[in-house]
């Protein structure tokens, strides 16, 4: 049994936060995606665990694919008349 290996592993998203310029990698679980009616209202969003600024990111088309892919939480915003 060689080259065993985990068939599910956590996807991690690498991030950086504008505020205090830290890198990292955020599980799905902490990104947020919010998908909007145009592309200016569609972004992801997270909080920085260094500094803990909540930060906001537009999210392009390949940028949703890969985070409804990783699993993380969607959010379909709706505009109201
Ligand atoms: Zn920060």
């Amino acid at each position: 049994m060689s080259g065993l290996s985990a068939s599910v592993a956590p996807v991690l998203f690498k991030a950086a936060c504008p505020d205090c310029r830290c890198r990292f990698e955020l599980a799905a679980g902490a990104l947020r995606l919010a998908i909007g009616a145009s592309r200016r209202t569609t972004f992801y969003s997270f909080t920085c665990p260094e500094c803990g600024s909540a930060v906001r990111k537009p999210a392009g088309e390949r940028i949703v694919e890969l985070l409804t892919g990783g699993g993380v939480r969607t959010l379909r915003l709706h505009t109201t008349a």
